[in-house]
């Protein structure tokens, strides 16, 4: 059988047997450890060889000049970039006189094991140096999930057959060498040195530690960066601790012999703000270490299972007959809850804190694909994520005012809240993220029942972007509401009138402002909306232009898509995808062929929009010219392909989301994790197989499963519940684990899930033949290869 190569397949932990440089990127993406706040890629313990040295706090970023070859008004003439922070993962080892160093000698084995459960990424290495020594070398590293300043590392070394002299080096070092940059645009511009020295301090003794201070140039962010320890071993030890501008390190000599082992448990604390002064800072990293201290390894330990346990208990997923989708589901669900867990008003990038690519942005890939995961399973992580939306409306109605527009314009990318996009036709044009914030809003709104939330920071984020809709459209001749020239989710098409998506997305945003403005008037009323004002977005969602095409019966993606040329597939090379490596969009936008689900996106999220018959025609119809170039796409294609009944499809594309970091299906996992995608493998299994959609206020679940797939069941929260969902054989089992009864529905029949579990039976799914891919495109087909 084939694995998640080149991972073991496990139910709760993903290891690695051996070490393969050439893989050496791509595991440290998926290696990665972050609370939301602090983000550490898997790099070796040693600092080298490394893929890319990464470790990055949650909006630490550099600024860089836009330079455009022909400029125009409102471009964005500043970027924002994600920078390496100083890094205080590195631990180097001498045995003997020789450095351990993978390269060098010979590895007897190396382990290295992603504990989903713990919170841990542990390796495990025997190496002979050169000179013959070998030594066993086991670290243990944390991203705490409790201390939100905090990580930690508990690192042994012991020699196997002699006495060895062992110096053990702990660093906290900033301004590391970083790789030349790629020429992919999706991957970061590469800053050189960002960091400015300020301070440092080193202290021995008992308590060995060293802090140091620096801050960035344009930006005007000030980073603390410490270390100390605890350090285990023979009696005989010396140790000093020293720091430079870009370093600080305690050095460690022992004459260890083979019963004996040297033990370093270190404890790293990060601080950074734009405001606060040094010493501030510096007291903030002290403490930190020194809270963390007090509660110790094995108490930083503990309570990373505690957290994950609380976690797991409301948001597990189990796959009964599929081992691979079973690990990968987890291990997306971790690395969903890593990237927005203690982000606390800060948002979530693309690519989490694993990585630089998409130069560490955020787009709607956040509102859209993860906060729907977070919603039902670590709802607080969700409302920070919008808080942080929230917290940038300033900029966001400056924004809208620039262009022209009332209310307010969130950026397509960005780090700080300003709009980062070089490239305004996929940029600034993409107006649906605002529907996607409002819809996220929505979502958790009705999932939490959150009033407070409701009231600061919902009504708030409703009402803006409503006002962006009402002034960015019109009404035409026909009464109709129009939305023209604008971008929707497929990339491949820009700057077109009334994109179908958008005008559906927006609809929901404009309704949902006035129910929520009417709802609570008095707080409505402070923002100045007025009833006339409400009426005037009900009038707009009301009138909004659908476009569809009575010709072929399908939901045309945007006015006039399909009276387009189809993209020339059978002329496509296959080692030309994605399309937009190879050709340029000037092509693209004049043709029918699609990088990413839009119309099938918008058939997923206003499923009242269309009638089955619709949806069924609609998905055949865009398979034939979706091209996936997106890895936010397969998850979407696998929903809706399990709502009209092609459950092998739909399982293809589940596998395509769920494994494209462990098997690097996009071959860019070395730049950080697509965290859309992974959200992806939870939305294709739960809202796919698991039929899971809110409407009119009302869980709704539509179970059924594909052939290869025994049993299938989830937990997630909802208004303040936990509900347990078990779909088997022909039926589905509703339970409730925590709170109150709840009326659900099944297939549309009314069910109350209480106090007793509630089984019902599946309806025979219509079967329907398959539909075709572009030449090419077809998805690796999951189920056979696991024959
Ligand atoms: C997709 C966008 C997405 C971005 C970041 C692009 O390739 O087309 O929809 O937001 O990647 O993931």
């Amino acid at each position: 059988m084939i694995t998640n190569a080149p991972y073991g397949v496990e139910p709760w932990c993903l290891t690695e047997s051996h070490l393969d440089l050439g893989l050496l990127a791509q595991s440290e993406s998926v290696f990665a450890l972050s609370n939301g706040h602090i983000g550490m890629r898997g790099n070796l313990d040693e600092g080298e060889p490394h893929g890319l040295p990464g470790t990055y706090l949650n909006s630490v970023f550099e600024l860089r000049p836009l330079p455009y070859a022909e400029a125009g008004y409102g471009y964005p003439d500043t970027g924002q970039s994600v920078i390496n922070v100083t890094n205080g993962k590195i631990i180097r080892l001498l045995v003997n006189d020789e450095p351990f160093d993978i390269r060098y000698g010979t590895v007897q084995s190396h382990t290295r094991t992603l504990d989903l459960r713990a919170g841990t990424l542990t390796r495990k290495v025997t190496w002979t140096s050169p000179a013959g020594h070998t030594v066993e070398v086991e670290s243990v590293r944390l991203v705490s999930l409790t201390q939100r300043a905090m990580a930690a590392i508990r690192y042994r070394v012991k020699p196997v057959d002699d006495k060895l002299r062992l110096v053990v080096m702990s660093e906290i070092v900033a301004n590391e060498e970083i790789p030349v940059a790629s020429s992919d645009p999706r991957a970061a511009a590469i800053l050189e040195k960002p960091l400015v020295g300020e301070e440092h301090y080193a202290v021995d003794g008992d308590n060995p530690r060293a802090i140091l201070v620096h801050g960035t140039r344009s930006s005007k962010l000030r980073l603390a960066a410490g270390m100390t320890h605890n350090v285990y071993g023979p009696a005989r030890m010396a140790s000093s601790t020293e720091s430079f501008d870009d370093m600080g390190r305690l050095l460690v000599a022992a004459e260890v012999a083979p019963d004996e082992e040297l033990c370093l448990e270190k404890f790293i604390g990060y601080g950074w703000s734009a405001q606060r002064s040094r010493p501030a800072l510096i007291d903030q990293v002290a403490g930190a270490m020194a809270a963390a201290k007090l509660v110790g390894w094995e108490g930083m330990v503990a309570e990373q299972r505690q957290f994950l346990d609380e976690f797991w208990a409301g948001a597990d997923v189990e796959v009964d007959g599929d081992v691979e989708i079973q690990q990968a589901v987890r291990f997306g669900l971790f690395h969903i809850l890593q990237a927005g867990a203690r982000t606390e008003n800060r948002p979530i990038p693309a690519k989490g804190l694993t990585g630089t690519g998409y130069d560490g942005h955020i787009f709607w890939d956040t509102e859209t694909f993860v906060l729907p995961v977070l919603t039902y399973t670590w709802p607080a992580a969700a409302a920070d994520a919008l808080r942080w939306r929230f917290l940038t409306m300033d900029l966001a109605k400056e924004h809208a005012a620039e262009l022209g527009l009332d209310g307010a314009a969130f950026p397509w990318r960005t780090i700080r809240g300003q709009e980062c996009s070089g490239y305004w036709p996929a940029g600034t044009a993409a107006f649906h993220i605002n529907a996607d914030i409002a819809a996220a809003v929505v979502n958790y709104l009705d999932a939490t029942q959150d009033m407070d939330f409701e009231r600061e920071v919902g009504l708030p984020l409703l009402v803006e972007t409503a006002r962006l809709w009402r002034s960015l459209g019109q009404h035409d001749a026909h009464g109709e509401f129009r939305i023209d020239g604008v971008t929707g989710p497929d990339e491949y098409s820009a700057v077109k009138d009334n994109n179908l998506y958008t005008n559906l997305m927006a609809q929901h945003n404009l309704a949902a402002a006035a129910d929520l403005a009417e709802k609570l008037h008095q707080e409505a009323r402070e923002l100045d909306v007025t009833t006339e004002e409400t009426a005037s977005w009900r009038d707009a969602a009301h009138d909004m232009y659908i476009p569809y095409d009575e010709r072929l019966q399908v939901h045309p993606q945007h006015d006039g898509f399909t009276s387009y040329a189809r993209w020339d597939f059978k002329e496509t090379p296959e080692d030309h995808y994605p399309l937009l490596l190879h050709y340029p969009y000037f092509q693209l936008y004049r043709k029918q062929v699609v990088k990413q689900a839009d119309v099938v996106l918008a058939m997923q999220l206003r499923p009242d929009a269309f009638t089955p018959e619709q949806k069924r025609r609609n998905f055949d119809y865009y398979e034939g010219i979706t091209v996936r170039d997106s890895s936010l796409s397969p998850c979407t294609q696998a929903v809706m392909a399990a709502e009209v009944g092609h459950l092998d499809l739909a399982y293809d594309y589940l596998a395509e989301a769920a494994f494209m970091d462990l098997e690097d299906r996009e071959h860019n996992t070395k730049d950080g994790l697509h965290i859309a995608s992974l959200a992806g493998a939870w939305t294709a299994l739960v809202s796919g197989f698991g039929g899971m959609r809110v409407a009119n206020g009302q869980l709704c679940f539509a179970p059924k499963l594909p052939p290869g797939i025994m049993g299938l069941s989830f937990r997630m929260r909802y208004r303040g519940r936990i509900i347990l969902v078990a779909i088997h054989d022909h039926g589905a089992t509703y339970s409730l684990l925590a709170g109150d009864p709840l009326e659900i529905s099944h297939h549309g029949d009314p069910l109350t899930i209480g106090e007793k579990e509630v089984t019902r039976d599946i309806p025979a799914p219509a079967q329907f033949p398959s539909p075709s891919q572009p030449a090419g495109r077809v998805p690796l087909p999951h189920r056979t290869r696991n024959d």
